[in-house]
């Protein structure tokens, strides 16, 4: 049975101030990097494989099998690249942050523990612009290990800050922006596995998936294993926001039901407030009633068979004061702002999607409207080079299809004394 307090992530931080080398060697850090180094690079990626850790900055993908598509320096013999994004731009996700600024040590370890299992030694850390205190613990953390070269081996680590666009998140985005250029998503293939960064082989990884390595070399694939789900294996820290009593990360066990996490890590809804929806995996993930939420398990695959995802594992809860339209109005400015505008479908729709919230807002929209607004999102799913466009369009569809009552009212008397500019 999954419980809710076994952490992995966030081990130790309970008890110990894990910004700290001394402290975090205490507890055991730095051993599994050691462990790591006198195998074999393949045989890390093994264990990583045997694992089935997924990644954790949204697609779920299996991330040993992700650093096995990395080809060797024989069949490529260029320089190879890991770069980590630490760009955590989501609404609602703010798990990075707390990763950063909590076990900077363990997501070292996690780094060159993988840079060892693909065989580079340059790590670039491309932390979001606004992250000034995670930036600074980091480098701290970066600092001590001066002093400790057989820790950091013979690995050049480079923490760029980002400039604050969205888009950045974006893998091949994320590549140009660190080689000097406008951020834009690059066309696919080459994938960055055989051409990414300065067209090296890159391996692009999340904060929070690498920070599971340490205990996966340190404790084994197989303990991994019997920890979550068997699809979803592991611990997930998930940022909590929204209307609960109390907003927060929280590390569970994959799988727990997600009331546990909504009604009691986060306290529920605020007191003499009811949950009107939820927003299970960020802002882009389909929207879900209470009803086909809470006693769902809080995993990839029971998430996806509910209808919506897990996403990067953040939930954000609304309760009955707010107005769906407003949001789904707040949710198309924000995708609208950061659209790069290389694609026609995400660059039109947006701006078209938030003209016509904005409409309906102000009372001026007519039913036809609406219609639009549903056919705008269909359009553009599945038709964008990178995935922006489809998230804002799944979660407005969503909450077009479930609060339909809502947008109908709109349409007839507006959206009182709210955001109507
Ligand atoms: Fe740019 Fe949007 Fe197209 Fe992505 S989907 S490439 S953000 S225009």
């Amino acid at each position: 049975m999954a419980t809710e307090v076994e952490k992995i992530v966030l081990a130790g931080t309970d008890d110990h101030d894990l910004t700290k080398l001394a402290e975090y060697e205490a507890v055991g850090g730095y051993r599994a990097l050691t462990k790591a180094r006198a195998m074999t690079p393949q045989d890390v990626t093994e264990e990583l494989i045997t694992s089935e850790l997924r990644g954790r900055g949204g697609a779920f993908f299996p991330t040993g099998r992700k650093w096995s598509f990395v080809p060797s320096k024989e069949q490529i013999p260029k320089p190879h690249y890991l770069v980590v994004n630490a760009d955590e731009s989501e609404p609602g996700s703010f798990k990075d942050n707390e990763i950063l600024s909590r076990v900077p040590h363990r997501f070292i370890e996690g780094y060159l523990i993988t840079a060892h299992a693909i065989d580079c030694d340059k790590v670039f850390v491309y932390i979001r612009g606004e992250y000034s205190g995670p930036y600074e613990i980091l480098v701290s953390a970066l600092e001590e290990l001066k002093d400790r070269p057989e820790l950091r081996g013979e690995v050049t680590i480079v923490v760029h800050r980002g400039a604050g666009a969205y888009i950045c998140g974006e893998e091949t985005a994320l590549l140009d922006s660190l080689e000097g250029k406008r951020g834009n998503p690059r066309l696919k293939p080459p994938f960055p596995a055989v051409q990414g960064l300065y067209d090296g082989p890159t391996l692009i990884n999340n904060v929070e998936t690498l920070s599971n390595a340490p205990h996966i070399i340190a404790s084994g694939a197989e303990w991994f294993r019997s920890l979550g789900t068997e699809q979803s294996p592991g611990t997930k820290v998930v940022s909590v926001s929204g209307d609960v009593q109390r907003p927060g990360n929280y590390e569970i066990e994959l799988g727990i039901e997600t009331k546990r996490l909504i009604n009691g890590l986060a306290g529920g809804p605020l007191p003499g407030r009811k949950i009107k929806g939820i927003f299970p995996g960020g802002s882009s993930s389909p929207v879900l009633l209470p009803e086909e939420c809470l006693d769902v398990p809080y995993s990839f695959e029971a998430m996806q068979e509910a209808g919506s995802m897990l996403g990067s594992g953040s939930i954000i809860v609304f309760d009955e004061t707010t107005s769906v339209v407003e949001l789904a109005l707040r949710t198309a400015r924000f995708y609208h702002h950061e659209s790069c505008g290389k694609c026609t479908p995400c660059r039109e729709g947006t701006n078209w999607t938030v003209k016509m919230l904005e409409r309906m807002i102000r009372g001026e929209a007519t039913p036809i409207d609406l219609e639009t607004v549903a056919s705008v999102q269909t359009n553009i799913i599945g038709n964008c080079l990178c995935v922006l466009g489809d998230s804002m369009a799944i979660p407005i569809g969503s909450m077009v299809k479930k609060f339909r009552d809502e947008f109908t009212e709109a349409i007839q008397q507006g959206v009182p004394e709210r955001l109507a500019a």
